[in-house]
């Protein structure tokens, strides 16, 4: 199996190759433009591995795409490039607008192109799957889950750019019939995760004894997956989904932004009690602009078709992921010190 990844030098994309490498036995075409967010040190336990290869280059780049396409003839791409945080993209939606939808775009016309070239059981077993984000439905009220047919309702540029590459693709199905498959999963945690987001965010500050934002009241409520859980459903939707269709990820793990914050804070006590209680670094700020109340994911597609089921709670994941942040500071303190410190995202300037 002759497998093309994009972003795979990302958090989500990282975990995915490693599996797809080390469990699955796959060879990887490993395709990343190594933003600020993608870094090759993620890859570290497989940069030996004689089935894995890494190609720096831009999904807007069809040319290069092109050449990835023809050299490498892949039997499955799984598309995970993208500019993929919230509050740069309030700040800064062009990137969002270039990545997430003309490279999508791009990829899918090579993709399509190349599939065309495909013959018999090469062009039937063809598949590209499609990974987006459960923040393409908006938000939910009290009640209720995402299901696959939720209509689309994003809030954010993100959220936006990600929903039209889910339409792009979908599209790519319907009207030229490239076998394309689509995934829409709540938000990841774990490993590798890089520090601007939530939790290693807040677990970094709580090391280094700074103090830990939480936005408005700290009510939001977020789903949340064990990114090794989402690595293995990517792999099990590739591999078995509908071609057409959409499958939610979730692990049915609703947490208020506050609580995850202070059950971080109670980890950090225990592993460094003389720095603790880390709850007194709680720090509430400003609220982000349009932020959603609530995602909750219904993945029961997954589970009863594809027979997928999540492994971690959030409580293992959570003790597993401030343990490695622990160990491993290795990976995350150049970033820290050279790409991004932890200086608040996403807020608007009165003009
Ligand atoms: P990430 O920001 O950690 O990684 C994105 C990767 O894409 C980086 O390695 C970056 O270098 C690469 N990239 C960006 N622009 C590129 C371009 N133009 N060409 C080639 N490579 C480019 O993101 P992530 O959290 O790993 O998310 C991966 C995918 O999963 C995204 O499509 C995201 O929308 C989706 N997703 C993320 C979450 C989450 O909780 N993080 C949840 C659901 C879905």
């Amino acid at each position: 199996m002759r497998i093309l990844v994009t972003g795979g030098a990302g958090f989500i994309g990282s975990a995915l190759v490693r599996h797809l490498v080390r469990d699955v036995g796959a060879e990887v075409l490993n395709v990343d433009k190594l933003t600020y967010a993608g870094n090759l040190a993620s890859l570290k336990t497989i940069e030996n591995a004689p089935n894995h290869r890494f190609f720096k280059a831009d999904i807007c780049d069809g040319v290069a795409m092109h050449a990835a396409f023809t050299e490498f003839r892949p039997d499955r791409v799984m598309h995970l490039a993208a500019e993929s945080h919230v509050d740069r993209s309030i700040t800064g939606a062009a990137d969002f607008v270039q990545t997430n939808v003309m490279g999508t775009f791009q990829l899918l016309e090579v993709a399509r192109r190349y599939w065309n070239g495909l013959q018999g059981a090469e062009k039937d077993a063809f598949r590209f799957l499609h990974v987006s984000t459960d923040e393409v439905y908006g938000s939910l009220g009290d009640e209720g889950l995402f299901h696959e047919t939720t209509p689309y309702d994003p809030s954010s540029p993100y959220s936006a750019s990600k929903a039209a590459s889910d339409h792009l693709a979908i599209a790519w199905q319907r009207t030229y019939g490239l076998p394309v498959v689509v995934s829409n999963c709540s938000n990841n945690y774990g490993p590798y995760h890089f520090p601007e987001k939530l939790i290693p965010l807040i677990i970094l500050n709580a090391l280094e004894g700074k103090p830990l934002p939480v936005y408005g009241l700290g009510v939001n409520i977020r789903d949340w997956l064990f990114v090794e859980d989402h690595a293995r459903a990517l792999h099990l939707i590739a591999s078995k989904g509908q071609v057409g269709e959409k499958y939610n990820v979730g692990g049915r793990n609703e947490r208020r932004n506050i609580d995850v914050v202070s059950r971080v804070c109670e980890i950090m006590d225990r592993h460094n009690p003389s720095g603790g209680p880390h709850e007194r670094l709680i720090n509430y700020v400003t609220d982000r602009p349009g932020h959603d109340a609530r995602y909750a994911i219904d993945a029961t597609r997954l589970e009863t078709e594809l027979g997928w089921k999540a492994l971690e709670t959030f409580d293992t994941g959570i003790e597993k992921t401030v343990a490695w942040y622990i160990e491993n500071d290795w990976w995350w303190k150049p970033l820290r010190d050279k790409v991004y410190s932890g200086e608040r995202l996403g807020v608007l300037k009165k003009d």
